[in-house]
C-alpha cells in the first residue's frame, strides 16, 4: 500500500514524489507515456538535447524554487532572447529599446515613449476589454500589427478581440536595451538536461511508464491512500460538466547537415501566413554542445486540440475558467485525488510557478498529516 499515487512523472508530479519520499512517505509515481519528464522531456539527438514538447527555458524570482532545483541539477548561463522574423524583417524581442530603434530609429527612452503614446492615445482605447485592446494600449498599433497579431491569433487560433487580456501581459515592455526576455533573476536550462534533471529527482522512487491510470482504474484506484493526479481534470472526472478546451501543437524536427540554421534558440515568426509560430534550434540553448556538423531544428505549428491529442495550453477564457470552476469544486469535495500542475489546475502555469504550487500543497499535507 502506498500513500500517494502520483499520475503524471512530469515536473509537478516528480518535485511533488520527491519532497513526499523525503518526508518519509511511500509514492509511485505512474505515466501514460513511455518516458518520464512529462512536456519538459528533453532528447539526446547528435549530442544536442532536443526540447520534444517545445522549449523550456527555467526561469523564476522564487529563491525556494530556484535553491531546490539546483540539488538536482546545475543550470548554464543560457538567457532567452528571441528574434522575431516578421516577413523577413528582423526585430529584438521583448519589446525594448532595441526594438523601438528598428521599427521607429529612435534611438533615446523619451522618443520611444513619445511614439508609443501617440499611437495609444490615437486609438482611444481606455479601459481594454480584450487582447488586441491591451496590446495597442500598452505598445500602440505598429508593435501590435507586426510583433503580437499574427503570431497571437496562430498561437491561439482565434481572432486577438476574441482574447483575454491577461495573455499578453506575460511580455515586458522596456525602456531600455535589454533583449533579455524575462525579468527573473534566476534563469537557464538544466546542464545535462531536463530529463537528467528529473531523473535524479526521482532517484530511488517507484516509476511505472506505459501506464494510463484511466485505462487501468482497477488495479491503481486503491493502490494508494491518495491520488495526486497532473493529467487533465475533465477527462479525469469523464468529462461529467463538459468538455474544457485547451491548445495543442504540432512539432516538425529535422537534423541538418550543417552547423549553424539560424544562429539563436528562438525565431519567432509573427506574420499570419507562415503556419508555424517559431522555429526552435535546440543547439544555442547549450552554446553550441554536440556535433559541430550537425544542427537540430523543430517547427512549431499551433493545432487545434481535439480528444485524444496532446493538451498544451489551457484556454482560459471565461467560458472554459466557469467550467474548470465546477470541476474545481468537484474536486475540492473528492477526499480521494488531488490535482496539480498545468493541467490538473487549468492554468497557464511556467515551470517555476507549478513547482511553486506543489511547495504550498506539500507544505499544506505535511502541516495536515501531522496536525
Ligand atoms: N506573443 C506575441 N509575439 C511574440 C511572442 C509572444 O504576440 O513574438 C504573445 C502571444 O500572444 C503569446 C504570449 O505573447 O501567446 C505569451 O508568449 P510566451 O512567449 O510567454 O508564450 P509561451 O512560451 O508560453 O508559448
Amino acid at each position: 500500500m502506498y500513500d500517494y499515487l502520483v499520475v503524471g512523472a512530469g515536473l509537478s508530479g516528480s518535485v511533488f514524489a520527491r519532497i513526499m519520499t523525503d518526508k518519509g512517505y511511500k509514492c509511485l509515481v505512474i505515466d501514460r507515456r513511455d518516458h518520464i519528464a512529462g512536456n519538459v522531456y528533453s532528447e539526446n539527438i547528435e549530442g544536442i538535447e532536443v526540447h520534444k514538447y517545445g522549449p523550456h527555458i527555467f526561469h523564476t524570482d522564487n529563491e525556494r524554487v530556484w535553491n531546490f532545483l539546483n540539488k538536482y541539477t546545475s543550470f548554464n548561463h543560457f538567457v532567452y532572447s528571441p528574434v522575431a522574423n516578421y516577413k523577413g524583417e528582423f526585430y529584438n524581442l521583448p519589446f525594448n529599446m532595441n526594438t523601438f530603434y528598428q521599427l521607429w530609429k529612435v534611438k533615446t527612452p523619451e522618443e520611444a515613449k513619445r511614439k508609443i503614446e501617440e499611437q495609444v492615445i490615437e486609438s482611444g482605447i481606455n479601459e481594454p476589454k480584450n487582447l488586441e485592446e491591451q496590446a495597442v494600449s500598452l505598445v500602440g498599433k505598429d508593435i501590435y500589427e507586426k510583433l503580437i497579431k499574427g503570431y497571437t491569433s496562430k498561437q491561439w487560433g482565434c481572432d486577438c478581440k476574441e482574447l483575454p487580456a491577461f495573455i499578453i501581459k506575460r511580455l515586458p515592455v522596456r525602456f531600455v536595451f535589454d533583449n533579455n526576455y524575462f525579468n527573473h533573476p534566476y534563469q537557464g536550462i538544466p546542464i545535462g538536461g531536463y530529463t537528467k534533471l528529473v531523473e535524479k529527482m526521482l532517484d530511488g522512487i517507484e516509476v511505472r511508464l506505459d501506464v494510463d491510470y484511466l485505462k487501468e482504474k482497477d488495479t491503481y484506484e486503491n493502490i494508494a491512500k491518495k491520488i495526486v493526479y497532473t493529467g487533465t481534470i475533465d477527462e479525469y472526472y469523464d468529462y461529467c460538466f463538459g468538455e474544457l478546451e485547451y491548445r495543442s501543437l504540432r512539432f516538425e524536427t529535422e537534423v541538418l547537415d550543417i552547423p549553424n540554421y539560424q544562429g539563436i534558440a528562438g525565431m519567432n515568426y509573427t506574420d499570419s501566413e507562415t503556419p508555424y509560430t517559431r522555429i526552435v534550434e535546440h543547439k544555442h540553448f547549450e552554446f553550441s554542445k554536440g556535433n559541430a556538423d550537425k544542427t537540430v531544428i523543430t517547427r512549431e505549428y499551433p493545432n487545434r486540440w481535439e480528444k485524444g491529442d496532446e493538451p498544451y495550453y489551457p484556454i482560459n477564457n471565461d467560458k472554459n475558467n466557469e467550467l474548470y470552476e465546477k470541476y474545481r469544486k468537484k474536486a475540492e469535495s473528492d477526499d480521494k485525488v488531488i490535482f496539480a500542475g498545468r493541467l490538473g489546475k487549468y492554468k497557464y502555469y511556467d515551470m517555476d510557478k507549478a513547482v511553486a504550487d506543489i511547495f504550498e500543497l506539500t507544505d499544506s499535507l505535511d502541516g495536515r498529516n501531522k496536525g
